[in-house]
């Protein structure tokens, strides 16, 4: 039997709570489909900086190397905005390392959640999308430049970065609905006349996909308009992080997001969307979902583990489906309770996800 090697990085703030949880359903998983899964925990962020000085400890890193996939919580927290180092340069360190050139995050609204959104029933209901974040490039691996009275950051992008994430993008599309949606700033910026242009050459190998092309302004005001209109969205770094923290919200909570950062070949890293939430931290009140769809994620395009991966999503929505609820979606439910009731569904389904996250990867 193969022995799968999880790493699990916790974290700060909430992280530890809902690494905890995905851990319990990831085992329940493994015991229900008679799986070996190895766990190991290792620092990262803030906590790794208190320990060693680093946010991305060697050894954090090897760990995850060797492994086939990476559960983390999330980084970052108050105490260290002002520190030398950044827990979030751990997170940044650890895509690059293990070469994560996508960021997917998949958004669709449970029925029984639609009240929960801030926009209206006829706006959400059914909405579907994934987006895909280019992971590598533009604004965040530029060069920095800070004189006493400027600043820049420089922006580049490679038409190799550009294609690889097209082709996943497209990929994907043609698993789902066959649309993709790619968003830049051609109009202004020379890196997103690029992407443009890549994208368009990428299309012509997808003619059953459907491309259009979105500038980002614009986007940002339909996302709210017309959610339903999207199937996959494809954008560069910056672009995807704002534009994917929007598209959270839409379900009811950041806290039901889920996210996967793949490349080829290593390990993928799977993390909820929500950050560390400091405001609620150590309070057993987090909603543990994300973290759980995430471990969901791993399950699926980590671990080519596809029955195990609809089992977890079958359990959230039927948990869901009867009610149950944590503070965030205005119920009485604290983290624990309500991950153990999720894996109760887990150990007692058989019934089928009504809906699964759908995507293509490899
Ligand atoms: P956040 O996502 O931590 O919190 C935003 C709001 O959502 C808060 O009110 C929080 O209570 C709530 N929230 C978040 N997760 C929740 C959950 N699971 N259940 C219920 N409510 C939840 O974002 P922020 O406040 O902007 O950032 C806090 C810290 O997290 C910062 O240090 C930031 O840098 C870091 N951060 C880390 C990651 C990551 O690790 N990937 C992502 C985003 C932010």
């Amino acid at each position: 039997m193969k022995t799968y090697k999880i790493v699990l990085l916790p974290g700060d703030g909430v992280g530890p709570e809902v690494t905890q949880v995905a851990h319990d359903v990831l085992a329940t998983v493994a015991d229900l489909h008679h799986r070996r899964f190895t766990f190991e925990t290792h620092l990262i962020g803030g906590a790794a900086i208190d320990a060693t000085g680093e946010p991305l400890p060697e050894a954090t890193l090897e760990a995850c190397r060797t492994s086939d996939a990476v559960f983390l919580g999330a980084v970052g927290g108050p105490k260290w905005d002002k520190a030398a180092k950044r827990p979030e340069q751990g997170l940044l360190g650890l895509r690059k390392e293990l070469g994560l050139f996508a960021n997917i995050r998949p958004l669709f609204i449970y029925p029984e959640l639609v009240e929960r959104s801030p926009l209206k029933r006829e706006y959400v209901e059914n909405v579907d999308f994934v987006v895909f974040r280019e992971l590598t490039g533009g604004l965040y691996f530029g060069e920095r430049e800070r004189g006493p009275t400027f600043a820049s950051d420089q922006c580049v992008y490679t038409s190799g970065e550009v294609e690889r994430i097209a082709r996943s993008a497209f990929a994907a599309a043609r698993a789902r609905r066959g649309k993709v949606t790619s968003v830049d700033k051609a109009n202004v910026l020379e890196t997103s006349r690029l992407w443009r242009e890549v994208v368009t050459r990428v299309a012509a190998d997808y003619p059953d996909v459907e491309l259009e092309h979105a500038l980002v302004d614009s986007m940002s005001m339909q996302l709210i308009r017309q959610p339903r209109a999207y199937d996959v969205i494809l954008t560069e770094n910056m672009f995807g992080d704002i534009l994917s923290d929007e598209a959270s919200v839409l379900g009811g909570s950041i806290g039901l997001a889920p996210s996967a950062s793949l490349g080829v070949g290593g390990p993928g890293l799977f993390e909820p969307v929500h950050g560390s939430a400091p405001d609620i931290a150590g309070q057993d009140i987090c909603n543990p979902v994300g973290g759980i769809l995430s471990a969901a994620l791993l399950l699926r395009y980590g671990l080519r583990l596809n029955d195990e991966a609809d089992a977890v999503e079958a359990a959230v929505e039927t948990t869901i489906a009867r009610g149950a609820r944590t503070k965030d979606l205005g119920g009485q439910l604290g983290c624990r309770a309500m991950g153990q009731t999720i894996i109760e569904r887990i150990k007692d389904a058989s019934a089928p996800a009504r809906h699964q996250v759908q995507m293509h990867w490899g």
